[in-house]
């Protein structure tokens, strides 16, 4: 495929960066996905405004605008084929002449992205889609999860504690008991039918998904939406659970730790909103 670096466009395997680069050494990045059926975007605003809080956060000196990203990132996918996908960009702070901890004064910004395919969207149908299974386990990762930065060893360590034990992604709860979000998506539980997930915080990623999922829910009116503290003995007791990103859209998820959720079966809660989510996701 064809990436872009710096400025230039170049097939992914040509692309080269220094191993003085702080992306590379520290972790020292922002990055973004963000996902096109049919080549059309969704949430593109949003998530390159996240990047440039992030980068703002991080005081990574890269001024583009959600204008000059949109006619970078529209260039990148006209050279690349296929009608889904992700776009993966990466700013990290640059490549410095030594390995010093503090901020570079004179460091010019990484700028990397590429394409990569993805399914088409899960059918909006409780008997055909693919559910997941999930673990759970005390969050371990840093204190500011809301920004989305590439130093991501917290999330795959967490992911692979998931993975190793047979599921495809695991829950976070602080050390309140409280739900935080997944290893790489966020969380929701649905209980007599309201719909409830963790308020935005510094122990989450503020998420996309999550975001057009609640605007979308609360525009269409008939589903309850809550944002506040949710308990893992809440989560536990759920009817259903869902977990959301980019590439996973709404996810339900139908067993937790081993045990069922709700009746164990993909819920009815679920496939009204993915419906109300996917007739309105490339609104936003
Ligand atoms: N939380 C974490 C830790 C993530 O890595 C992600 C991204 O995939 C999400 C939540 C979901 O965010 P988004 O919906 O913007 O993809």
């Amino acid at each position: 495929s064809i990436a872009y670096l710096n400025g230039a466009f170049l097939p992914l395997e040509a692309a080269r960066i220094s191993p003085l680069d702080r992306g590379f050494l520290f972790g020292d990045g922002i990055y973004e996905v963000i996902p096109y059926y049919n080549r059309k975007p969704v949430g593109f605003a949003p998530h390159m405004q996240r990047m440039i809080n992030g980068l703002a956060a991080l005081e990574i000196k890269c001024n583009k605008s959600v204008e000059e990203w949109r006619d970078l990132l529209d260039t990148l996918i006209s050279q690349n084929e296929g009608d889904n996908f992700g776009v993966y960009v990466h700013v990290s702070r640059g490549a410095d002449t030594k390995r010093f901890h503090a901020y570079p004064d004179n460091v010019e910004p990484t700028i990397f992205a590429f394409a990569f395919s993805i399914k088409e969207p899960e059918p909006v149908d409780r008997a055909k889609v693919h559910p997941y299974t999930v673990s759970s386990t005390q969050d371990l990762r840093w204190k500011r999860c809301n920004i989305k930065s590439t130093a991501l060893l917290g999330n795959v360590m967490h992911f692979q504690q998931g993975y190793a034990a047979g599921n495809n992604e695991i829950l976070l709860y602080n050390e309140r008991n409280e739900l935080t979000e997944g290893s790489s998506c966020n969380a929701f539980i649905v209980k007599d039918g309201v719909v409830v997930t963790p308020i935005e915080d510094n122990q989450i990623l503020p998420g996309i998904t999550r975001r057009i999922i609640i605007d979308s829910l609360k525009a269409d009116g008939s589903i309850k939406v809550e944002e506040r503290t949710v308990t893992m003995d809440e989560v536990r007791s759920a009817d259903e659970i869902w977990i959301t990103s980019s590439s996973k859209e709404i996810a339900p998820v139908v067993k937790l730790d081993g045990n069922p959720v709700g009746n164990g079966e993909v819920g009815p809660v679920w496939e009204a909103a993915f419906r109300i989510y996917t007739e309105r996701k490339f609104d936003f």
